[in-house]
């Protein structure tokens, strides 16, 4: 008998219980084989248990291996530092899974289809960081270190090869910038160009960063899945967003060794929350990334053909879409097109 696995589920702040609750009505209705242990995170977490981050979500996901999370509202300047970055280190997730699909056709590009992986751990973003002092100034100077080491380049590497195996995709592009940072990120390459050694059948190239930019706008389609460092990812993965018309359909997965958190790329949305007028899809296709990962792909498809369906059908957008339905509508309309 199958047994069904469960995951652990963080609604989050602001918007992220309404597109939680439209996420999991989603998954039930197409039938996914799944539990939900319900946990607190962020200022929910913080207003009911006092600690934004309690022991026992992390210990519900050390136990499950997989979370689904909304999103948690991160103090500007003081408070509790993020708890996105916090959960990242806790569980070593180092690959960020940014895949960008055309749902809306007539935007400014038709039928992109790309992947973007970022490492999630190293670069720049590491945060050694200091001042330098002279000449009496104390802050005569900042100083920032960019860190790759040969482990983190060859597992983010070899993820990126890995999934386009898992997927039937092509091709891998390492964007990179070795012609200026030959240390660095020379090492990034040498190791990609190592580890694409490994995966004879699917097609490999690397590229510097800025001409990858500006190819990416001029033409997406020479591109399949794409590999890079955490910060160039960062910026490149909302520029591949704006290919497809926004962060609304742009879903991630933070994949680590041992765990997997699933979340869409929007914030909370304090603006809107509460009014029932949120749109659920990055959410929803972040789960899809997750059945994907639990490998009921299956599920994933039947949830977004009916995303494909509803959207471009226009009847059944909300409002940031250009439509005029509530989460609940929309919600309602997939569950119809599912069946
Ligand atoms: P945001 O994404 O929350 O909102 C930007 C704009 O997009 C707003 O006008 C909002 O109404 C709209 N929007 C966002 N998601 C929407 C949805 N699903 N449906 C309809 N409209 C939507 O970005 P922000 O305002 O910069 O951030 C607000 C808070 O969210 C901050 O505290 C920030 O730290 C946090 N945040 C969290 C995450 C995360 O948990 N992964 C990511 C980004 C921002």
């Amino acid at each position: 008998m199958d047994m069904s696995k469960t995951i652990t589920v963080v609604p989050g702040d602001g918007i992220g219980p309404e597109v939680t609750a439209a996420t999991l009505r989603v998954l039930k209705g197409a039938g996914a084989d799944l539990e939900f242990d319900m946990q607190l995170a962020g200022v929910t977490a913080l207003e009911q248990v006092r600690d934004p981050l309690p022991q026992e979500t992390l210990d519900s996901v050390e136990r499950n291996r997989v979370l689904l999370k909304g999103p948690l509202m991160t103090p500007s300047g003081r408070g509790f530092r993020s708890i996105n970055v916090q959960i990242r280190k806790d569980f070593d997730l180092y690959a960020n899974v940014r895949p960008v699909r055309t749902i809306v056709p007539g935007g400014r590009y038709d039928d992109i289809d790309l992947v973007l992986i970022r490492e999630n751990t190293e670069g720049l973003y590491v945060g050694v960081e200091h001042y330098i002092g002279m000449h009496g100034d104390s802050r005569a100077a900042a100083e920032s270190v960019m860190i790759i080491t040969r482990f983190g380049a060859e597992r983010i590497s070899r993820y990126a090869f890995e999934y386009a195996r898992r997927h039937g995709r092509k091709k891998v592009t390492l964007a990179h910038k070795a012609n200026i940072l030959k240390y660095t990120q020379g090492l990034f390459l040498e190791v990609a160009a190592e580890v694409a050694k490994d995966f004879p059948e699917i097609e490999w190239e690397d590229r510097i960063i800025d001409a990858t930019a500006m190819q990416l706008v001029l033409d997406p389609y020479q591109f399949d899945v794409l590999v890079m460092e955490n910060m160039f990812g960062d910026i490149l993965s909302d520029l591949m967003a704006g290919l497809i018309g926004g962060l609304g359909f742009a879903p991630a997965g933070n994949i680590g060794a041992e765990a997997a958190m699933f979340e869409a790329v929007h914030g909370t949305a304090p603006d809107i929350a509460g009014q029932g007028v949120a749109n659920p899809t990055g959410l929803l296709l972040s789960a899809c990334l997750m059945l994907d990962h639990l490998g009921e792909s299956a599920t994933a498809k039947r949830i977004r053909d009916a995303i494909d369906t509803v959207v471009r059908g226009g009847e059944g957008r909300t409002r940031d879409m250009g439509g005029k339905a509530g989460t609940e509508e929309y919600t309602d309309a997939l569950l119809r097109a599912i069946g």
